[in-house]
């Protein structure tokens, strides 16, 4: 059970957040197997109230592991907003902050996010990007387009973790 965790007991889930999703990795990736042969409406139900379930119980500002540790992809859009907000060019902005990756994407130059606080807090979080706001997508239809990129997350995300895990016990195959 992901109980409600405190400040402290999410420090030490996080620091085994890598370990935990690596031990359970093999058996994820069997299930997603097995997973993907199923109607995607019923996943996409399965799924999406467990994404309820789950983040009525973990507090992400306790956490921000997605913005210490991996940079989202910024679109134009998302660049020319940020920018705005923050009352620079959007040159400006992608010459201060971003990198081209090796898949031709705009990446922070490195983690965690320069718009972190020490309180978790986003900085630019009314103009955060399209990645940011949809971050880890476990509430997005059509899920089962998405299980190698949510095995991933389980490394970087407590709660991507706790729903995998979850919806093994809904959802056995
Ligand atoms: S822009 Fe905001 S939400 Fe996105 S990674 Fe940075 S701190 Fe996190
Ligand atoms: S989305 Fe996941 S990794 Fe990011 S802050 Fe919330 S629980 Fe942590």
């Amino acid at each position: 059970m992901f109980e409600s965790l405190s400040f402290a007991a999410m420090k030490i889930e996080l620091e085994h957040q890598k370990q935990r999703a690596k031990d359970a990795k093999k058996a994820n990736k069997k299930y997603f197997a097995k997973l993907a042969k199923r109607p995607p409406r019923i996943l996409d139900r399965a799924v999406a109230s467990l994404h309820e379930e789950v983040f009525q119980e973990v507090d992400c500002l306790e956490c921000a592991n997605c913005c210490k540790t991996t940079s989202p992809i910024w679109r134009d859009k998302d660049i020319e907003r940020a920018a705005g907000f923050l009352k620079l060019r959007p040159a400006e902005l992608t010459e201060k902050y971003l990198h081209l990756d090796e898949d031709g994407d705009y990446v922070f130059n490195s983690a965690p996010c320069p718009f972190l606080g020490e309180d978790n807090y986003c900085s630019i979080y009314e103009a955060r990007p399209k990645a940011c706001r949809e971050y880890p997508h476990t509430d997005r239809k059509q899920f089962h387009q998405i299980l190698s990129l949510t095995l991933k997350n389980t490394e970087i995300c407590p709660a991507t973790l706790e729903i995998v895990k979850r919806l093994q016990q809904i959802l056995p195959v």
